[in-house]
């Protein structure tokens, strides 16, 4: 059996996605549940794009002990010093170096010839090789480069100290059939292959970032990136849970294997997904609420006979929680614990103090709890932490052709607040009511409501876009088994993050339009690029949440 390596950038390029930004703390949730799936190495992030970057890198350096961390960089001094000072204090620091290589890339983008391109390679490994001894070099653009002179890069690359190549399909566009063949010439023609890991990145625009990633493992890579629910640049990354089942799955026909937790898959795709406010789709492979279930008679009662006939993985593989009844309002804290525990969650005392008086609370309006509640109610915990506000309560009177108002109290640094708003609807009186409160215009760009576990006495999810004047869109979410109370409570978390981050830096980050990146480790958010001052991301300008654009990227390179 081969070792496959789990690189994973869900912080990097799957950040990049639309709708996907995170702030610190959920970051560093998100982190740490990636050290506990077993990854080998978390891509933090890109240091030089913004300080909001830099710092999140940087804390997650000094968070996470059990993978490598590692901090994407152009080749320029500038990049590879921010990306060097935001993981050194990791346990295990990696420097990521892109550099493009396809004749249209070079020619347009970076406006440099094949010299200065295996030049430049040569010199700015070897300059991060001085700080950190693992180095990744990723050929931006690598399928649609000419092999031999991307073989040439490679070479160098190594030669220079690079101990991880890196082979993007940066937009998407090859077959799997290809990228077998492109691996299986690098592996022969790239001097000193065989002493460092061979990666592949692969984006789904055409549907085939798994596929090609897997093609890759057969003709002998050893690394492969990719992010939790496969979020990323436009279509996204191959995902992670796929390439790491279809391994595990067809072990028989890819002998190789990942150190992989994969009890901790379902629990790794929730937390996202409860952070970016982006639902799993119902037929999503391996961790979807439909890729367990079966309709079909025939299909039912095979599964019933033996699980084998229609089933390939079991949902307890993935560490998808059974449905059955678990637990009701007489259950103690210790039947709680356990039953978080063989869900895969450990609290701390404190932790599972406030998950178990909101369980009282939920078991007072919920019969039965099943482990889809407890999951909702785990997932929630994370608001009641980081809020600045906090709902006390709110009385709503609404109906046709009479006006709608709404009464919410909230506490907000230890003083309670109570304004009462009329509106087109009890939500909209809501809002009003909580502006007024804080004295802020905010803008609700989105809003959505989901039923999490089922039964008529579901728990709903609500889940807010928010923006405030000059600042970035935040996503909130909010729970409960009232519509309007999980909605007030979705915008007041999508609040309390504009407060913090307000409070945190003079400039905010934008939520990552998907403009000008078709490229995959495009130019990064918000760095100066090609001009000089980009090297301190504690002097990037004001407004670095923005996209800028700048002509003639790289010069520098
Ligand atoms: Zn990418």
């Amino acid at each position: 059996m081969k070792k496959i390596k789990i690189f994973d950038t869900t912080l990097r390029d799957g950040e990049q996605s639309p709708g996907c930004s995170m702030d610190l703390t959920e970051k560093i949730e998100m982190a740490r549940q990636l050290e506990l799936l077993g990854v080998d190495v978390i891509e933090a992030g890109f240091a030089i794009a913004s300080p909001m970057d830099f710092k999140s890198v940087q804390t997650i350096a000094e968070t996470v002990t059990g993978c490598k961390v590692a901090s994407l960089a152009r080749c320029t001094k500038g990049d590879i010093d921010a990306a060097w000072n935001a993981v050194k204090g990791a346990k295990y620091p990696r420097i990521h170096l892109f550099l493009a290589t396809s004749d249209i890339h070079m020619e347009y983008k970076l406006k440099m010839t094949r010299e200065q391109v295996v030049s430049a390679i040569s010199e700015m490994v070897a300059y991060a090789k001085a700080f950190c001894d693992d180095i990744e070099f990723s050929a931006e653009d690598a399928s649609r480069s000419e092999p031999s002179f991307l073989a040439r890069c490679y070479s160098a690359a190594v030669a220079a100290g690079a101990t991880t190549i890196n082979v993007p399909d940066t937009v998407g566009y090859s077959t799997p059939q290809e990228m077998s063949e492109l691996i299986a010439f690098l592996r022969e023609h790239v001097a000193g292959i065989d002493e460092v890991d061979l990666s592949v990145h692969c984006h789904d625009d055409l549907g085939m970032a798994v596929a090609n990633s897997l093609a890759c493992v057969r003709a002998g890579a050893t690394q492969v990136e990719c992010t939790v629910n496969g979020i990323g640049e436009r279509a996204g990354n191959a995902s992670l849970e796929e390439v790491v089942m279809a391994l595990k799955t067809r072990k028989d026909f890819y002998q190789a294997e990942t150190s992989i937790h994969t009890g901790q898959i379902y629990k790794s795709c929730k937390l996202l997904s409860s952070i970016t406010g982006v639902p799993i789709p119902p037929s999503k492979a391996v961790v979807g609420a439909n890729a367990f279930a079966h309709e079909s008679g025939i299909h039912q009662h095979g599964v019933i006979a033996n699980a084998a006939t229609y089933e390939i993985m079991n949902s307890s593989d993935v560490g998808i929680p059974q449905n059955s009844i678990v637990l009701g309002k007489h259950s103690g804290k210790h039947a709680l614990r356990e039953k978080l525990s063989s869900m895969g969650y450990e609290l701390s005392d404190r932790e599972l103090d406030d998950v178990f008086a909101r369980f009282k609370d939920m078991a007072d309006k919920k019969k039965h709890l099943t482990g889809s509640d407890l999951e909702a109610l785990i997932l929630d915990r994370r608001h009641a932490e980081a809020s600045g506000c906090q709902l006390i309560g709110h009385v709503i009177n609404a109906g046709d052709g009479v006006p709608n108002t709404s009464c919410v109290k909230l506490r907000r640094n230890g003083e309670e607040l109570q304004e009462v708003a009329i509106g087109s609807g009890p939500l909209d009186a809501s809002f009003k009511a909580i502006n007024r409160m804080l004295g802020m215009e905010i803008q609700l760009d989105n809003f959505s409501l989901n039923a999490v576990t089922n039964g008529e006495d579901a728990i709903g999810e609500a889940v807010v876009k928010v923006s405030a004047e000059n600042s970035a869109i935040y996503t909130g979410t909010g729970l409960s088994t009232d519509i309007i109370e999980a909605s007030i409570r979705a915008y007041l978390n999508g609040v309390n993050k504009i407060l913090e981050a307000a409070a945190q830096v003079p400039g905010k980050r934008g939520e990552h339009g998907n403009d000008d990146d078709t490229e995959d480790t495009g130019p990064p958010r918000g760095a100066s690029r090609g001009a000089g001052g980009a090297a301190d991301p504690g002097k990037a300008g004001p407004g670095f949440g923005k996209r800028h654009h700048f002509a003639g990227s790289n010069q520098r390179v």
